[in-house]
């Protein structure tokens, strides 16, 4: 079994990446300002940051540009993008550790699943990309005796991915993948919390022969790097994950820009339903507990309400917490570690002010509710669950983004179903009954982009994932996600 040394001498040992990564080469930032990168698992500063602004983003536009214009990707042989791109997942795989333990030092995730979830899903999301990007295909429209019609999709040139911090690879991936496999370039700024695994990623594209000026990855802040790429008057499009705010500043930047597309994957509030015939209470608490409590709650679709009916609650309600005193927050780094450190001290501070409102709204704190490892000098909470929760208090409409859970009772089924719609966001929802027309009546009535019957996260890189309502637009995953990185070209030939 690898153990905590294993992986504090990978890290003692790593050149931690710094540079942008810029047409093809890694260079120190125009604004000559660096950041520190703090670790949330000890509070330390592991590295200084190259802080890129407007004019770094200027330069990694105008080299995506020059790439896309030029044809050396886009008209590559689609037997030689596809090969690239294999070798690029190979490469992740080859430095697997190394990806790893960035990323858990960065965001503080437990390298078990740094190592065993976020990496693996990161290389099938490229792989399954790769393999499919010579099955897109165009259409032939009606026949005439003088006409001949036709529709392509072309790629839209040069895509600005935003990415927040809680799946950094993963989520840079869901982006990167789908753009590059439809032929664009990409200008990817990671989130300030954790930019190492793109820098990383950027290098191990060139080693791999993605050509210079396709992948562009510049670290820096939201407000200032973020901002300029998504002012920028040659960017085509911004592909985002994040939070609601900033992505209605995107959408504000695109108005007063180029009008440049926008796809917005956002928050939630998802809620997990429980109804009296659950199949199996113990495997609905596994899931329940996990479904809250997976990567520190800091998940988009933490599934952070709880709606259980009335005659099982008590039952129910226990056996989460016999699941939930289980996980308990350890060093990201030890292997045996489930349960890791919050990003930032600010996210914790937030959780922990979630924590207190919620016992000043009058919920029943039954488990949790405080920081710990505190002489750690790193950003832990515990697993935290709340009872009784008032519908209308704020632990039961705002997203928290950490390891909070709020349950409410229902008497019946509909009941269930108007208070899982009872919320501005639509990202997922969870149920668990025998009843077939309930799974499939309260299915198709919540208004969410994601529905798991009987489990929880059920799905993978083949089925689409987004949301509806305030939760965003534009699905990542899936063939669907390619689309989003092309136009439909029509072209019709009169025949003479
Ligand atoms: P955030 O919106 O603060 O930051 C996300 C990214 O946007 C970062 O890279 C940041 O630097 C950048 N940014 C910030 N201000 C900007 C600006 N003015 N212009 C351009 N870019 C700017 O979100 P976060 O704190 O990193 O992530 C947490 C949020 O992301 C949560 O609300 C969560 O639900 C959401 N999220 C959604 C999904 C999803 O797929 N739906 C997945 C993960 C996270």
């Amino acid at each position: 079994m690898t153990s905590l040394a294993h992986f504090e001498n990978i890290a003692a040992a790593l050149d931690l990446p710094s540079e942008p990564v810029i047409d093809g080469r890694l260079l120190p930032s125009l604004t000559g300002r660096t950041f520190a990168n703090v670790t949330p698992r000890n509070g330390t500063v592991i590295n200084h940051v190259e802080e890129c602004g407007a004019a770094d983003i200027d330069a990694a536009v105008s080299a995506a540009r020059r790439a896309f214009e030029d044809g050396r990707w886009r008209n590559l042989h689609y037997r030689e993008k596809k090969r690239i791109l294999f070798a690029l997942a190979d490469l992740m795989e080859r430095d697997a550790e190394t990806l790893a333990v960035l990323e858990s030092l960065d965001v503080g995730k437990p390298i078990k699943e740094a190592l065993n979830v976020d990496l693996p899903q990161a290389v099938r999301t490229l792989r399954y990309y790769a393999e499919a990007l010579d099955k897109v295909y165009g259409e032939v429209g009606p026949e005439t005796s003088d006409r001949f019609s036709f529709s392509v999709h072309e790629p839209l040139g040069v895509v600005g991915a935003i990415v927040p911090w809680n799946f950094p690879l993963h989520m840079a991936m869901w982006k990167v993948a789908p753009a590059l496999a439809m032929g664009n370039s990409v200008v990817l700024k990671p989130a300030e919390q954790s930019p190492m695994t793109a820098l990383k990623l950027g290098q191990l594209a060139l080693e791999a022969g993605v050509p210079p000026g396709l992948l562009n990855v510049v670290p820096g802040f939201g407000h200032t790097a973020g901002k300029a790429l998504a002012l920028h008057m040659d960017v085509d499009m911004i592909a985002f994950t994040g939070s609601g705010a900033v992505g209605r500043l995107l959408m504000q930047y695109s108005g007063e820009s180029n009008l440049k597309r926008v796809s917005l994957e956002l928050g939630g509030k998802s809620p997990q339903i429980i109804f009296a015939d659950c199949p199996d209470l113990k495997e609905a608490a596994l899931h329940a507990a996990w479904g809250i409590f997976y990567n520190q709650g800091e998940v988009c679709t933490a599934a952070s309400r709880l709606l259980v009916q009335e005659e099982i609650a008590d039952a129910f309600i226990d056996e989460l917490i016999k699941v939930a005193r289980d996980i308990v927050p350890g060093d990201p780094l030890e292997p045996a570690t489930n349960f890791g450190a919050m990003v930032s001290a600010e996210q914790m501070q937030t959780a922990l002010r979630y924590i207190e409102s919620a016992a000043s709204d009058g919920a029943a704190l039954r488990l949790g509710g405080k920081r710990v490892r505190e002489e750690s000098g790193g950003f832990y909470v515990e697993p935290t669950v709340f009872d009784n929760v008032a519908p209308s208090a704020a632990l039961a409409r705002e997203e928290v983004f950490g390891p909070v859970l709020a349950v409410i009772t229902f008497k019946e089924p509909d009941e269930a179903i108007r208070l899982a719609n009872d919320t501005v966001y639509g990202l997922a929802a969870g149920l668990w009954t025998r009843d077939i027309s309930l799974a499939h009546r309260a299915a198709r009535e919540i208004r969410a982009g994601l529905v798991w019957v009987n489990g929880w996260d059920a799905c993978d890189i083949t089925m689409p994932f987004g949301g509806f309502k305030q939760s965003g637009f534009g699905r990542d995953r899936s063939l669907h996600a390619l689309h989003k990185y092309a136009d439909l070209k029509s072209v019709s030939i009169t025949l003479r």
